[in-house]
């Protein structure tokens, strides 16, 4: 148990959350133009379209960016100490948000290739990330 506060899905993002629970990345891809799409809404960003299907993701990308947090915003995430909150570019086009994880904070660095790993918050499981060689 981590403490950690658990996502609350609502109608646009329950099946992504549902995915995670059987261990799958999963993100919405435009039927009309291609976008591939994160976070999920019930219409395509790029085009407006709401054909928006899910697919599952290849669980690979890499650091875009990330900062080390030093001072957690909340007392459940300060246990463990620094942690890395990253961009994280995923291989099929599109950026979430994740922290990276079983490595020190001092060894991420922009570029870095990372891995998609579950973290269960709550009955939840959430995405993060972890390196990977
Ligand atoms: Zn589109």
């Amino acid at each position: 148990m981590t403490g950690k506060p658990a996502p609350r899905p609502n109608a646009d993002t329950k099946p992504f959350w549902d995915a995670c629970n059987e261990g799958r990345l999963t993100y919405q891809h435009c039927t009309s133009c291609g976008h591939a799409q994160f976070y999920p809404r019930s219409l395509c960003v790029q085009c407006g379209a709401p054909a928006l299907e899910w697919r599952d993701a290849d669980p690979t990308g890499t650091v875009y960016t990330f900062t080390v947090v030093h001072r957690a915003p909340s007392p459940a995430f300060r246990e463990g100490g620094p942690y890395v909150l990253a961009l994280v570019d995923l291989s099929d086009g599109f950026r979430m948000m994740m922290n990276v994880i079983n490595c020190p904070p001092d060894s991420v660095t922009i570029g870095m290739p990372v891995r998609i790993t579950f973290e269960e918050r709550e009955g939840q499981r959430v995405p993060q990330a972890e390196p990977r060689s």
